[in-house]
This record gives C-alpha cells, sequence and structure tokens, in this order.
C-alpha cells in the first residue's frame, strides 16, 4: 500500500497559498446573519462550514508567491504554511474533489435562502418558549 506521507506541492500550482481562512462563530442572532451577508457582498470572499465550525475565505494570493508558485520568503514564511497539508490533518485543496462541505456559501444571494429558513425557525423557537414562560406564570 502506498502511504502519502507528503502532500504533492511539486504537482501543485499552490493552490493553497492563494487564499486565506479565519474560522468564525456560526450565526445565531438576525445581526450575525446580516454579518455574513455582509462578507458575502465583497468580491471574492467565500464562507463555508466543514465538520460545524464556520469559516471565512478571502481569496486573494499571497505577495510571496512567485510566478513560478514556489515561496518568496521560504526560510521565513509563517508557521502556519509549514504545517499546512500534513496529511494526518486531513487532505489540502491539491484533492478538492474529496473535499467535503456541510455548506458552502459564494455570495449573498447563496445565502439568503438558508438565513431566511434558520430565522424563520429561530423565531418559532422564541415563540414556542415565550408561550412556555407564559403558561408557568399563569399556574404560579
Ligand atoms: S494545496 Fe496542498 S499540494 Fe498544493 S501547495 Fe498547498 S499543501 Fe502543497
Ligand atoms: S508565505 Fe510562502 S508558503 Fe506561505 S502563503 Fe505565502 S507563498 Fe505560500
Amino acid at each position: 500500500m502506498h502511504v502519502v506521507t507528503d502532500p504533492p506541492c511539486d504537482l501543485c500550482t499552490a493552490l493553497c497559498c492563494k487564499y486565506f481562512a479565519l474560522e468564525i462563530d456560526k450565526p445565531t442572532r438576525p445581526e450575525e446573519f446580516d454579518q455574513i451577508r455582509w462578507y458575502l457582498v465583497h468580491q471574492d470572499v467565500v464562507i463555508w462550514v466543514q465538520e460545524g465550525e464556520w469559516y471565512l475565505e478571502v481569496r486573494n494570493r499571497c505577495k510571496h508567491l512567485l510566478p513560478d508558485n514556489r515561496c518568496g520568503i521560504y526560510d521565513t514564511r509563517p508557521d502556519v504554511c509549514r504545517d499546512y497539508g500534513d496529511p494526518e490533518d486531513g487532505p489540502c485543496e491539491f484533492y478538492a474533489d474529496t473535499l467535503k462541505f456541510d455548506l458552502y456559501f459564494d455570495s449573498a444571494e447563496a445565502f439568503e435562502p438558508y438565513m431566511a429558513k434558520q430565522l424563520k425557525k429561530r423565531k418559532k423557537r422564541l415563540a414556542k418558549r415565550r408561550a412556555g414562560r407564559k403558561k408557568v406564570k399563569e399556574q404560579v
């Protein structure tokens, strides 16, 4: 059996040097959903969810990526670059076909139906909770 120990960077076009992603809180309140809409009205921004964690991705190439896709600051590159692609942490972008997302939004328009559905559910939940509280008060 062939055991993969390193990502195949020599075969890749430096896909992981052309974006960065930050973990963000899962939206629950209307203003948090609206904030995600705001992110998504910007160009080259994507929101995705993997294993329940939410991420904001900015598709912007690194300033140090050389035209031949090598790193221009290889010896002093940030730790996140050094550590990235460890097969034990799961597949990197080279294996994009196998990457699985729970949710993926590349525009505000794509996000809005999801947002509307979640806010509707929230409204129902809150109404139910309020009705429950009212009932308890009446019994006291
Ligand atoms: S995406 Fe994977 S294979 Fe491509 S450069 Fe980054 S770590 Fe290497
Ligand atoms: S510092 Fe080097 S390895 Fe890190 S993202 Fe930039 S080009 Fe890629």
